[in-house]
């Protein structure tokens, strides 16, 4: 992006861009920088876009030709109350009316997550996963990811302290608007987030790591979501993880570290009869054993509108996190919040949205 552009390059999407590239684009333009840096304070901080009230008509409809603003439709906001606080999950709809979600997840002591998607649906087919189940409608865009903040922030009165990408989507499919979505999250001029309040959860794709990586970020944290330490039994249950064996992923990881005492994160939807035994536990410490430090998130199975299975009981997930543990694991059990309004790991996507794109 150069102010050299010519007059006529598509719109720039304001929520995609952090201010030093508003402000290249807008050099030619009336009021010039010292507009766009005013402009671009307002859309992220109160989520407008109003050049008309610093500029006349005319002047303002070159702004407004040369910058799209645009904040997604509320469609509902459901909420449960939670041990840490008040969860809620709010259905966004996009200009063709496709919807995507985005959750705020109470973490307790004044923290708050906000989980994003990345995209429509979800072409990597996990069977544990809702979102699978809608295969890919389309990417959101670098302005649709970070407007999903900006939404939170300015409309539905959330207070995000940290940025999950775990929502709708694969975010290393989509890995050119992520990495956009990134930058603008962590611009110092807008939204400023430190890098190490962001976490990208991936199923490892190996063209994504290897961007993520060049960032050369060397506090933005990475979980894989693993759920398997067996490359069939992984395939199985994710069978897009074909594409990536688990020692080439294991070798990706040991060459991702980007600094000494990075803590990988690893994901492990536990499902009954599915992953859940003693020797999962031991592969899955065999498998770790090379990567240095690792947390093991174990999240027990939300049961979506196509059951794989039931949800583990309380006995079977302490079992589990206890066999971990005496494997020499650090692991975490991960709370369950938002079942009961699809909100939990792995519900997002609704069936009614399956049914309408069927239907297209
Ligand atoms: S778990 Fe993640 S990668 Fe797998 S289908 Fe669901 S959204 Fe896609």
């Amino acid at each position: 992006m150069s102010a050299t552009e010519p007059a006529h390059a598509a719109p720039l999407a304001l929520l995609g861009a952090t201010r030093a590239e508003l402000c290249a684009r807008a050099a030619p333009l009336p009021g010039g920088r010292g507009l766009a840096e005013a402009l671009h304070r307002r859309a992220f901080r109160e989520g407008r876009f109003e050049p008309e009230s610093a500029l006349p008509s005319a002047q303002a409809a070159a702004w407004r030709e040369a910058l799209a603003f645009h904040l997604p439709r509320v469609v509902r906001r459901e909420r449960e109350s939670t041990s840490t606080g008040m969860l809620e999950k709010a259905v966004l709809a996009d200009e063709r009316g496709l919807e995507y979600e985005c959750v705020r997840i109470p973490m307790g002591r004044g923290r708050e997550s906000i989980c994003l998607s990345t995209q429509v649906g979800c072409s990597m087919a996990c069977r544990f996963c809702e979102t699978g189940l809608l295969g890919r409608l389309r990417q959101l865009r670098a302005a649709e990811i970070v407007g999903q903040v900006v939404l939170a922030r300015t409309q539905l009165g959330w207070q995000p302290t940290q940025v999950v990408f775990m929502g709708m989507g694969e975010p290393l499919d989509n890995t050119a608007e992520l990495i956009q979505a990134l930058h603008v999250l962590t611009d110092r001029a807008g939204l400023g987030f430190a890098r190490e309040r962001l976490t990208v959860c991936t199923i490892g794709r190996r063209e994504g790591l290897a961007a993520l990586h060049a960032l050369g970020w060397k506090r933005l944290n990475l979980a894989i979501s693993l759920n398997a330490a067996d490359d069939a039994q992984r395939a199985e249950l994710m069978p897009a993880t074909k594409a990536l064996p688990l020692l080439e992923l294991q070798e990706l990881l040991i060459s991702y570290r980007p600094r000494a005492n990075f803590r990988l994160g690893l994901h492990w939807c536990l499902i009954p009869g599915r992953n859940d035994t003693r020797d999962d536990a031991r592969r899955l410490a065999a498998w770790c054993s090379p990567l240095g430090r690792v947390l093991v998130q174990v999240i027990p199975y939300n049961p979506g509108t196509q059951p794989l299975t039931r949800a583990p009981s309380e006995e079977e997930i302490t079992r589990f996190v206890s066999w971990l543990r005496e494997e020499g694991l650090a692991v975490r059990r991960r709370l369950t919040k938002g079942r009961e309004v699809m909100a939990a790991c792995g519900q997002l996507g609704n069936a009614g949205l399956r049914g309408r794109e069927r239907g297209r």
